[in-house]
C-alpha cells in the first residue's frame, strides 16, 4: 500500500502494484509509491488532452492558479520537507527551502509575460507574432531537486497554456506525489497530472503520441535516449542534462575569504546539484594554501541523517550513485591522487560518503573528467590563464563555470571565455527564476527560466494582417 497517490483527471489514484522508496540515511525501503500502469497512462495523457482545451483559452485564470499554487506550497513547506527528506536524504531544512523556492519560481512565472510582439504595422499589413502553447508536455525530472526541478517546468508550461503529464524519478516519487496532491486543489482537473514508476515509465512517456514536447532533467544518458525517442514524432524537446563545472580561481584571491563559498558550491546537497563546481583550478603558487583551506572546510562538515538538525550534508541520495562515487574516489588514488580529506565511504547503515578533497588528480582521470555527482571535490593547479581556460573548455560538458578574483573585471573576461550556459564572477550555483539556465555541448539542449525558457513551451505564430 501507498500512503501517497498519483493524481490522473484531478483525482487521486492508487496503482494494481507499489514500489519501494528507500531512505538514503538507513539503506532501507522506508515507503511505497504507486507503479502507473500502461492504461493509467492513457488515462493521465487523455486527461491532460481534454483539459488543454479550455486551460489555454483563460490566462488570467492560469496566473490566479500558479500564484494560488505557490500560496500552497508556501504553507505546505512543512508537510513537504520530512517526507523530501527521508527519499531524498537532504537536511529538512534545505527540504523546506526547495518548497519555499519552488513557490518562489511559481510566482515568478505567475506574473510573466507572455510576449506579442508587432513587427509589422504600416499600409501592406499588421504583422505580429505570437506564442502559442504547444499542447501537453511530458515532463520528467530526477531525483537531486525533485520538488525544485519540477516546478522550473510546471510554472512556465501552465503558464504558456499547456497541460502536463509529470513523472518524478522512482528514487524520490514522494515529495512529488504529495505536491501534486496539494497543487490538485488549485488546479483544473487534468492540468497537472504526475505519475509514478521506473526508468520504463519514462519510455512510454517519451514514445506516447499525445505530448508534443518533452522537458526532461536528468542524466546526458538518458537525454541521449530521449532525444531519439522523441524524433520520429518531431516532439519538441529540453534537455537539462549533466555538467562538469570548473572554478578558476585567479593569482589575487584569499582563500580564506572564499573559502565557505566554494565549499558550498561543491558540496551542498551531498555534491548532487547539476551546476556544483565538480573541479577546481588553482595557481600554482596558492595550491597548497587552497587545498588547505577546502580540505579543513570540508572534513568539519556534519554528515549524518537530513532529520538530525545539526546536519549540514545527508547521504548520498542512492546506492548506484554511491558506488559510483566510491568507484571514481578509488580510481583516481590508485592513479597516484591524494584525498587529503575523507576518501572513503562513512561506514555503518545508509549511503553516507566522507566529504573528499583530492590533489594530484589530473586530467586523463575520471574522476577529473566525468560528473562525480557526489561530496568529492579534485583541486588542479595551472600556471597560466590561457592554460587553465582551455582545460577548463576540453570537455563534452557546458553547464556552468565560475571564476575567482578580487578584480571582478578581470575575472569577468576570463569568465566569457568559458564555453558554457551560465559563467559566474564570484559565485557559483547562484540561480534565480529570471535567469535562463541550460548548458552547451552535452549538458543540455534549451534553456529553463527567464522568458527564454518560457518560450521552449510555445510554438510561435505569425498573425498577418493585410491591409488595403
Ligand atoms: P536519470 O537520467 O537516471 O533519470 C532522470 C529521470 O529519467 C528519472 O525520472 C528516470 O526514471 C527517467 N528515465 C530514465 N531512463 C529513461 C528513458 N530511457 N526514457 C525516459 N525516462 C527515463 O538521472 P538522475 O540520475 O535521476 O539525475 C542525475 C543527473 O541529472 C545528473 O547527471 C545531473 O547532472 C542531472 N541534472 C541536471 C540538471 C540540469 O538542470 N541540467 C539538474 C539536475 C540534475
Amino acid at each position: 500500500m501507498s500512503d501517497v497517490s498519483m493524481i490522473i483527471g484531478g483525482e487521486r489514484r492508487a496503482a494494481r502494484s507499489t514500489f519501494g522508496v528507500v531512505n538514503p540515511a538507513t539503506g532501507e525501503v522506508h515507503a511505497q509509491a504507486p507503479d502507473c500502469t500502461a492504461e493509467q497512462l492513457d488515462e493521465a495523457f487523455d486527461a491532460a488532452a481534454k483539459a488543454f482545451v479550455g486551460w489555454r483559452a483563460d490566462e488570467d485564470a492560469r496566473r490566479a492558479a500558479l500564484a494560488a499554487a505557490a500560496d500552497r506550497l508556501t504553507a505546505a513547506a512543512d508537510r513537504i520537507g520530512p517526507v523530501l527528506t527521508a527519499e531524498q536524504g537532504k537536511p529538512l531544512k534545505s527540504a523546506k527551502r526547495e518548497a519555499f523556492g519552488a513557490s518562489h519560481w511559481l510566482k515568478y512565472f505567475a506574473q510573466l509575460e507572455i510576449p506579442r510582439e508587432v513587427i509589422q504595422d504600416d499600409a501592406r499589413a499588421r504583422v505580429e507574432v505570437v506564442r502559442r502553447p504547444v499542447g501537453v508536455v511530458a515532463a520528467i525530472t530526477p531525483w537531486n531537486f525533485p520538488i525544485m526541478l519540477a516546478t522550473w517546468k510546471i510554472a512556465p508550461a501552465l503558464l504558456a497554456g499547456n497541460t502536463m503529464v509529470l513523472k518524478p524519478s522512482p528514487f524520490t516519487p514522494r515529495s512529488t506525489l504529495l505536491m501534486a496532491e496539494i497543487l490538485s486543489e488549485v488546479f483544473p482537473s487534468g492540468v497537472l497530472n504526475v505519475v509514478s514508476g521506473g526508468d520504463e515509465l519514462g519510455r512510454w512517456m517519451t514514445s506516447h503520441p499525445t505530448p508534443r514536447k518533452i522537458s526532461f532533467t536528468g542524466s546526458t544518458a538518458t537525454g541521449r535516449h530521449i532525444a531519439a525517442a522523441a524524433a520520429p514524432d518531431l516532439k519538441r524537446l529540453t534537455l537539462e542534462l549533466g555538467g562538469n563545472d570548473p572554478a578558476i580561481l585567479l593569482d589575487d584571491v584569499d582563500p580564506a575569504a572564499i573559502v565557505e563559498k566554494l565549499f558550498r558550491g561543491a558540496f551542498d546537497n551531498s555534491g548532487q546539484v547539476c551546476s556544483a563546481i565538480k573541479r577546481v583550478y588553482v595557481p600554482e603558487a596558492l595550491h597548497d594554501q587552497v587545498v588547505d583551506a577546502l580540505a579543513a572546510r570540508a572534513a568539519a562538515a556534519r554528515v549524518g541523517d537530513g532529520m538530525d538538525p545539526d546536519t549540514e550534508l545527508g547521504p548520498v541520495q542512492n546506492r548506484p550513485q554511491y558506488e559510483r562515487v566510491g568507484e571514481l574516489v578509488a580510481d583516481a588514488l590508485a592513479g597516484g591522487a591524494t584525498a587529503v580529506t575523507g576518501g572513503a565511504p562513512v561506514g555503518g547503515p545508509g549511503y553516507f560518503f566522507q566529504p573528499t578533497v583530492i590533489t594530484g588528480a589530473v586530467e586523463g582521470t575520471r574522476l577529473v573528467d566525468e560528473e562525480q555527482f557526489g561530496p568529492v571535490l579534485p583541486i588542479l593547479p595551472y600556471r597560466d590563464v590561457d592554460e587553465v581556460v582551455a582545460r577548463a573548455n576540453a570537455t563534452s560538458f557546458g553547464l556552468s563555470g565560475s571564476v575567482w578574483s578580487a578584480d571582478p573585471e578581470r575575472a569577468g573576461a576570463v569568465a566569457e571565455r568559458l564555453e558554457c550556459g551560465t559563467a559566474w564572477v564570484n559565485a557559483h550555483v547562484a540561480l534565480g527564476p529570471q535567469q535562463p539556465f541550460g548548458g552547451t555541448k552535452w549538458s543540455g539542449l534549451g534553456v529553463e527560466n527567464g522568458p527564454w525558457g518560457l518560450a521552449g513551451y510555445t510554438d510561435l505564430q505569425v498573425q498577418y494582417r493585410a491591409r488595403g
